[in-house]
């Protein structure tokens, strides 16, 4: 920081970035145990619901480290790190493995709800992951279609050809594809024609400026449309407050996610919520036949 401020010391600047990369490589030892030990990685759990009825029409995953000395870190501080590290394949099965033993519950229980898990791009460039996908999704007893797998757009131009394969190898299993931050990536329109996708995630940072930003609000607009027109989920992210909620109904989305509904949640509080959930949203009126035989 010093260095920004003095203007280009070169060696400070050094010095301060030999310092960071010190300490995400004590991160990613201790990322390894994490790893190893149970219960520091653990999922947060957050419905998106529909804006019509309140249903929920899935949960995502997102992943928190309770650190034993750093407290309490968040995905953004650690992801990168692991992300450039050979751990990564070993990260992405952990997630994947927690996610399904939730979605397993939901099973158990009756309830067809997707969970969707955030898969970072270069985990793409693995070949084995969609065989590992598999494995995963038979020991849990989980259908394919109640995966979801979230994806940004941004992948560097020469990997497209593996990404592209395992992408469809993973939805010729019947696993279902979302676009994460959708609008954000640099290819968001190319990505369509070359992927078959079920879901796009319109990002938050046009979800807050749609009520100021008539550019934010068309984006808004035009990403439900295209959505619609290719027969596509669309759910928007990060909403706030209920005006949000009201512009998006207005705007034809269909379904959202954000701290408006509900917070990530931990996972034993997630099943109470759901089924409050669909209690709610389940019309309370007489069966639509008389004899009941709907
Ligand atoms: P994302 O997938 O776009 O997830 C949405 C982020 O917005 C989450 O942050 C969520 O907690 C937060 N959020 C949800 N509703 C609201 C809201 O109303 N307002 C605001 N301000 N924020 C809201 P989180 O959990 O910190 O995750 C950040 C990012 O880290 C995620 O963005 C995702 O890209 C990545 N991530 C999370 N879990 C995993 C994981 O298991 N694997 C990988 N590879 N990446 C993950
Ligand atoms: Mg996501
Ligand atoms: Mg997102
Ligand atoms: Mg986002």
């Amino acid at each position: 920081y010093q260095a920004k401020e003095g203007g280009g010391n070169v060696a400070a600047y050094d010095s301060t970035r030999d310092a960071a990369s010190t300490d995400q490589l004590a991160l990613l030892a201790e990322l390894r145990e994490a790893l190893e030990v149970d219960d520091q990685l653990v999922l947060a759990l957050q419905p998106a619901v529909d804006l019509a009825t309140g249903a929920p029409t899935g949960v995502e995953a997102l992943i928190r480290w309770r650190h034993p000395r750093r407290g309490w870190l968040s995905p953004v501080e650690f992801i990168r790190p692991v992300e450039n590290s050979e751990q990564l394949g070993t990260f992405t099965r952990y997630v994947l493995d927690k996610a399904l033993a939730v979605a397993a519950g939901w099973a158990r229980e009756g309830l067809d709800i997707p969970i969707s898990v955030n898969l970072s791009a270069r985990s793409l460039l693995d070949p084995r992951l969609p065989g590992e996908i598999a494995d995963a999704l038979r020991r849990h007893q989980v259908p394919a279609h109640r995966l979801v797998l979230e994806i940004t757009e941004t992948v560097v131009m020469s990997e497209l050809e593996i990404i592209d394969e395992v992408l469809a190898t993973l939805r010729s299993m019947g696993v279902q594809l979302a676009v994460d931050d959708f609008g954000t990536g640099f290819s968001s329109l190319t990505f369509l024609t070359r992927i078959a996708v079920d879901e796009l995630k319109v990002d938050r940072s046009f979800v807050i400026r749609m009520a100021e930003s008539p550019e934010a609000a068309a984006i808004v607009r035009t990403t439900v449309g295209l959505a619609h027109e290719l027969g596509l989920r669309v759910v928007a992210e990060g909403v706030e407050t209920a005006e949000q909620r009201l512009a998006l109904a207005e705007l034809g989305c269909t379904a959202a996610q954000g701290y408006h509904f509900f917070k990530p949640m931990p996972a034993d509080k997630i099943g109470a919520v759901l089924g409050t959930l669909l209690d709610r949203a389940r019309p309370n009126v007489f069966p639509l036949r008389a004899d009941g035989a709907s």
